[in-house]
């Protein structure tokens, strides 16, 4: 195993780059090693988990590749970096080495078909923007609007369009071009199957460099805001407004608390529960007549070009955040889903003191954000135990393992990576699950 030598690194980087495209400054790694983390009160109290000695900005994908092989050569670990707002602590460099910050190489190289490509730095949104301006838009994207492509496919799981076609690793991915310690310097262009090894694992197994992935054609979106006197009426429609066809691009609900803490709005009005839905405008009349015929009101139906974005960040963790924001210091979340978040949510409430769920209408069933009142990590993990019990399906965001598909992966990855580089800390062989030992 090679020492790493920072000093030889940052010197290949800055010929590689220019001196602009490499810092050692304090601040500049500071903001390197942070992510979404402070969500979770049992990892907040672990911070700060690593700082890079050194950041790195490549502007496209073949830099990326090159980074990487500098890095690799020097020693070095890499974690790479989007928009950082992924919230386990995924993006933390835990064993210091070089941040491989995304940011810069945000090109969208164009739309193909039903496809589109971009540089992993490239912005969701921009993604979005350039399908539609070809009539065509992306089959899914995360709440977080603005993060990046790769840090999408590399650390999330789905969003906006999920209703539809489920998570990211089930063939919205077409292709990626991926850089691996073992492929020094150059891009793999893999697709279908094998693309899908690099997606969800934190790029432990290879970092994506450029992506490709699915659109469908555009839809006239609007952006329905209704209402109840409480959650159980938004909880009596959510499923059965999930199944319309064509199908919605997202349905969420709130308890009357937490829609009290979402960002002033006429449409959430004092005391009721907020149901939200992305909608085909042909159904719009559909929609507004199961609901109102639940005891629902209508409080508003929005259309143009934000529409879309406007509601994705309300959705998933989003109102978990502003619940923390305006009660800092009070709640955690858990991440939840199953039949039961509707059929049983007295029982799901329950499980913690304080228990509010956010809810989205799934793939296959609901999904939501589980809050609860925080008291210590055992309290956590011993309703995990409680929601297991219900038949609610739970993944802990309290910890940065590789929980999904951890065995492929830690296949992959020793081919790809034999020296452990990339992103180090995050792929353990000896992960437990999401109540035994998650924290370590
Ligand atoms: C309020 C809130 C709401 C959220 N809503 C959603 C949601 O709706 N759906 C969802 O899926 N997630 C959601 N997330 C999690 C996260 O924001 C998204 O997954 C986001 O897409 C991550 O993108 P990013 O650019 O910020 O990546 P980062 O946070 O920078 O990185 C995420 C992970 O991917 C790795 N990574 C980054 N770039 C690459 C690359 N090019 N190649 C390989 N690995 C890479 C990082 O090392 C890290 O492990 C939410 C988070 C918050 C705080």
């Amino acid at each position: 195993m090679t020492e790493p030598d920072y000093s030889a690194l940052e010197h290949d980087l800055i010929q590689l780059l220019g001196p602009r495209g490499v810092s050692r400054d304090a601040r500049q790694r500071e903001k390197a090693s942070v992510d979404g983390a402070r969500m979770s009160p049992i990892i907040a109290e672990l911070l700060p988990l690593g700082i890079a000695d050194l950041v790195a900005f490549p502007t496209n994908a073949e830099q990326i590749a090159g980074v990487v092989a500098a890095a690799v050569r020097r020693g070095v670990p890499v974690t790479p970096r989007g928009k950082g707002t992924g919230n386990y602590g995924q993006a933390i460099p835990m064993s210091g080495g070089l941040v491989l910050d995304m940011s810069r190489a945000r090109a969208v190289i164009g739309v193909s078909g039903d496809t589109i490509t971009a540089d992993a730095g490239a912005p969701i949104t921009a993604l979005e923007q350039a399908a539609r301006a070809e009539g065509k838009q992306l089959w899914m994207y995360p709440s977080t609007v603005h993060s990046t492509i790769g840090g999408f496919l590399g650390g999330g799981s789905g969003g906006t369009g999920t209703i539809l076609h489920g998570s990211n690793d089930a063939g919205f991915v077409s292709a990626l071009d991926v850089v691996t310690p073992e492929s020094d310097g150059e891009l793999l262009h893999v697709e279908g199957d094998e693309a899908q090894g690099f997606v969800h694992n934190y790029g432990t197994a290879g970092i994506i460099a450029r992506a490709t992935v699915r659109l469908e054609p555009a839809q006239d979106w609007r952006g329905l805001y209704a209402s109840f006197t409480d959650f159980a009426g938004s909880l009596s429609v959510l499923r059965k407004l999930g199944r319309m066809q064509p199908a919605p691009r997202l349905v969420s609900a709130d308890t009357p608390h937490i829609t009290a803490q979402l960002p002033p709005d006429d449409a959430f009005p004092a005391g009721r529960s907020s149901l939200r839905m992305i909608v085909d405008a042909s159904i719009v009349a559909e929609a507004s007549a199961i609901i109102e015929g639940a005891g629902g009101r209508i409080e508003d139906v929005r259309e143009g070009p934000s529409v879309s974005a406007a509601l994705s960040v309300l959705s998933y963790n989003h109102p978990i955040e502003w619940l923390q924001k305006s009660e800092p210091g009070v709640y955690f979340h858990v991440e939840v889903s199953g039949d039961a978040l509707v059929d049983r949510i007295d029982d799901v409430h329950a499980v913690y003191p304080g228990g509010l769920l956010h809810i989205e209408a799934g793939h296959t069933v609901p999904i939501g954000m589980l809050a609860g009142i925080y008291e210590s990590p055992e309290a956590v993990y011993a309703g995990i135990e409680k929601l297991g019990e219900l038949k609610v399906g739970v993944h802990n965001p309290h910890q940065w393992n590789v929980d999904f598909r951890l065995q492929e992966t830690l296949e992959l990855a020793q081919s790809t990576d034999p020296q452990g580089l990339l992103n180090p800390g995050k792929l353990n062989p000896d992960y437990a699950g999401p109540t035994k030992g998650a924290i370590r």
